[in-house]
């Protein structure tokens, strides 16, 4: 379904991104990866299913970086058809302890990295006159937990963005939503699993079980491969009117 078409997924190295991108290579789209520690893995298990792909270290906190980026998927696969804003961070902590250089990486990675990469990416596809743009948002963009503000800030801040873009675009043929997950068993939450087991002097089970039951009605994780699905069915014909949404597969967090 999307053989030829090129997808920029940033934080792919690791959890939603990496499912993201396994399964628009699966449905034939060529892939540039994105994010930090290991990639070969990644690039091999892409590679495998007879697409082409690349892979670009950019620290997505810097516009520099963003840019050559851009730049090196254009002259490596093609220019952007279907760009993934998914890198994201997170970090833990009442506002007035919040570390002000921890709120400015949220924001720029979470947030304002989304704005650069939108940015360079729709003149190409209004050119081509097909795009698709999906913004890893999160139940956090739409409504808060405390001890998150910097998180809560950026991802309400990149369904704001996605409204935008989707209403300046509306007439084309570049669609752009948010999706937003709740818990998934990614890195990121593992960190605040263990933690969550550390301070309530708990198994990690039991800390699971905590954090579900807390915010998530269906006690179960959402997974990588149930949100790329979703990201599969946007890139659809079927989604060509699907415009400025921010779609939630959270076990039934925000119906609460
Ligand atoms: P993860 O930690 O498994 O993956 C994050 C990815 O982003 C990694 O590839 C990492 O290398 C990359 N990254 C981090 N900082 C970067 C930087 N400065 N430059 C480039 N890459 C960088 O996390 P995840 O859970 O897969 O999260 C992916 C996205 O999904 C994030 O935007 C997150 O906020 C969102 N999200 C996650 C959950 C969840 O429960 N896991 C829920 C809702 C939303």
């Amino acid at each position: 379904m999307l053989t030829g078409k090129t997808a920029l997924v940033t934080g792919s190295t690791s959890g939603i991104g990496l499912g993201m991108a396994k399964a628009l290579a699966a449905q034939g789209a060529n892939i540039m990866l994105n994010g930090f520690g290991e990639f070969e893995p990644a690039k091999a298990e892409i590679a495998a299913l007879g697409v082409r792909v690349a892979y670009h270290g950019a620290d997505m906190s810097k516009p520099a970086e963003i840019e050559a980026m851009m730049q090196a998927c254009e002259a490596e696969l093609g220019p952007v058809d279907i760009l993934v804003n998914n890198a994201g961070i997170q970090f833990v902590s009442p506002v007035e302890d919040f570390p002000v250089e921890r709120w400015d990486a949220i924001i720029a990675i979470n947030l304002t990295s989304a704005f650069h990469t939108t940015r360079l990416a729709v003149p190409g596809m209004r050119a081509r006159n097909w795009g698709r743009i999906l913004n890893i948002a999160s139940v956090h963009g739409l409504v808060a937990s405390a001890q998150k503000s910097a998180y809560v800030a950026a991802k309400h801040g990149i369904i704001g963005l996605t409204k935008t873009v989707a209403l300046e675009t509306a007439t084309t043929g570049i669609t752009v939503n948010a999706i937003c997950p709740g818990w998934v068993l990614t890195p990121l939450v593992q960190k605040q699993v263990d933690a969550r087991a550390a301070a309530e002097g708990v198994s990690e089970e039991e800390a699971k079980r905590r954090l579900l039951a807390e915010k998530q009605p269906s006690l179960q994780f959402t997974t990588p491969e149930e949100l790329a699905a979703l990201a599969v069915f946007l890139c659809s014909p079927a989604a060509n009117n699907l415009r400025g949404t921010a779609i939630n597969m959270d076990g039934g967090w925000v119906a609460q």
